[in-house]
């Protein structure tokens, strides 16, 4: 055998995961944003750094080529004003133009680096480069004599607005980071709360009190899990009352032929023992009153039975008119003893295949049923019809008592319950016998039913499939 080996994890909170989460999103999405947004920035200034370089190259060579000496010179302070430095350069690195400026800037160290790029570049031609911190742009140009430009701007511009607007971007991450785990924070709380408040009335259900309302949530689903938990409650209540209601009813069921019997016997000792037509009146109470308790007993037994064997359904064919007629014959002691009459439409032969032990069950119930509630006259209507289409069979099962109200219909079927009134005769159901038949009958998938009018009568009536005859 393997050895399992569990792994028991300690229950993570659902705060603090909603945090962490919505915290980890936050921080992914604003490292994301800003990274995007820098590259997008830094590399859309270098370009545009690199076309305004050419065009200052454009605009030069023709205000040079037109000897326009004082518009090059505006047009050069405007360039610097922009942060683009321009030069008009002799071949020895001595700047030209602008000429208060020849002083302080020299290119004698890279005219020759300058030169030879210009030579690769071809007559006529211009370079881009970076160097120093810088981008620079040289071209041959006609001033005077063939003379070069240098115009450049400086990288650090670029630089220190990218530190800049790295410097806001964490300001502005920080805060929505922050934003963000307050956010989560509240709802967090707000879920987690409602959850308290479930498990809370949970666990005050399951110390026993059945007053705890599972209160409803403002989101759905807490909410349907409130309401489901208040019905489960509600049934847990009106199970243990029926329990509690059917164990008084039993005892007291119980209680009655007790009283009877040790009654009789006492008068038999005292009074009667010596008088044997008296005696034998008394000892008949004596007998009736136990065979009354047998009965009951076996009720109470056959229940417990029928519910750990309900599920399991060993279905055969049978002759259906058969099987009710013998378990109408059952009641006849009935029809003898207390002018009951059973008044019975069946037609013959007719074939069905189900449980045969459990479909008695089902018969006993609702003729017994029909016996108990039924009115004045003791009269049970009893038919078995094929239908038209002739693949089912209608057992209709009629009585004419008080029928049941419209508000108990729908309840019958539920274990334990038990309409409150008085009956033709005294009573002794469990309030379990229909929720056995209808357990039974679903289990099988047949359909059934109760019509009933108050003051009228009630009819149980089951649809069994019906197997031809020949199949025998
Ligand atoms: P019980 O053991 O009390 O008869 P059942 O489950 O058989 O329990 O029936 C449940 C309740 O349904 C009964 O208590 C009774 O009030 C009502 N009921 C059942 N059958 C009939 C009927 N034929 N006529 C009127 N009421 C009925």
């Amino acid at each position: 055998m393997k050895s399992e080996r569990r792994k028991i994890k300690t229950p993570k909170s659902i705060n603090r995961e909603i945090v962490k989460h919505f915290l980890m999103l936050a921080v992914i999405l604003v490292l994301l944003v800003e990274s995007v947004f820098l590259i997008i920035t830094s590399s859309s200034a270098n370009s545009t750094a690199r076309e305004q370089l050419m065009r200052i190259g454009r605009d030069v060579a023709s205000l040079t080529d037109g000897h326009n000496d004082s518009a090059l010179l505006r047009y050069m302070r405007n360039c610097r004003e922009d942060g683009f430095a321009v030069y008009i350069v002799a071949p020895d690195g001595k700047v030209i133009l602008p000429l208060e400026e020849a002083e302080e800037v020299g290119f004698s160290n890279e005219i020759e680096d300058i030169k030879s790029r210009l030579i690769k570049a071809g007559r006529g031609g211009s370079v881009i480069y970076t160097a120093n911190d810088n981008l620079n742009y040289v071209a041959s140009v006609n001033f005077y004599g063939e003379k070069i430009l240098v115009a450049s701007y400086s990288l650090l511009i670029t630089r220190n607005t990218m530190r800049r607007l790295i410097i806001y971007f964490t300001i502005v991450g920080v805060i929505a980071i922050t934003l963000c785990g307050l956010i989560s924070y509240v709802v967090s709380q707000k879920l987690s709360g409602g959850l308290k408040n479930l498990s809370s009335c949970a666990e005050r259900f399951s110390k026993g009190d059945f007053n705890v309302d599972f209160a409803n949530s403002e989101y759905l689903e807490l909410a349907v899990l409130s309401d489901t938990l208040n019905s489960v409650r509600d049934e847990v209540k009106k199970s243990g009352d029926f329990q509690r209601e059917l164990l008084a009813n039993v005892s007291h069921d119980l209680k009655t032929p007790l009283t009877m019997i040790k009654a009789y016997a006492s008068m038999i000792r005292e009074i009667s023992g010596n008088n044997p037509e008296k005696r034998d009146k008394h000892l008949q109470v004596i007998i009736d009153e136990a065979d009354r308790l047998t009965g009951l007993v076996n009720d109470v037994l056959n229940v417990s039975k029928v519910n750990s064997t309900l599920n399991q359904i060993n279905p055969k064919v049978f002759n259906l008119t058969e099987f009710v007629y013998g378990i109408i014959n059952k009641f006849e002691y009935l029809q003898e003893t207390q002018g009951y009459s059973f008044m019975v439409d069946i037609d013959a032969n007719l074939y069905t295949r189900a449980d045969e032990e459990k479909i008695s069950q089902v018969i006993y119930n609702l003729l017994g049923n029909a016996v108990n509630y039924t009115g004045e006259e003791k009269t049970v209507y009893i038919s078995l019809k094929k239908d038209l289409a002739g693949d089912r069979i209608t057992l209709k099962i009629r009585d004419t008592g008080k029928g049941i109200s419209k508000e108990d219909l729908p309840e019958i079927w539920n274990r334990y319950y038990r309409v409150n009134e008085t009956h033709s005769r005294p009573v002794k159901g469990t309030g379990l016998g229909l929720n056995i038949v209808k357990i039974i009958l679903q289990n099988h998938k047949f359909d059934f039913g109760v019509d009933s009018e108050l003051g009228k009568g009630s009819t149980f009536w089951v649809d069994f499939p019906e197997v031809p005859a020949e199949i025998q």
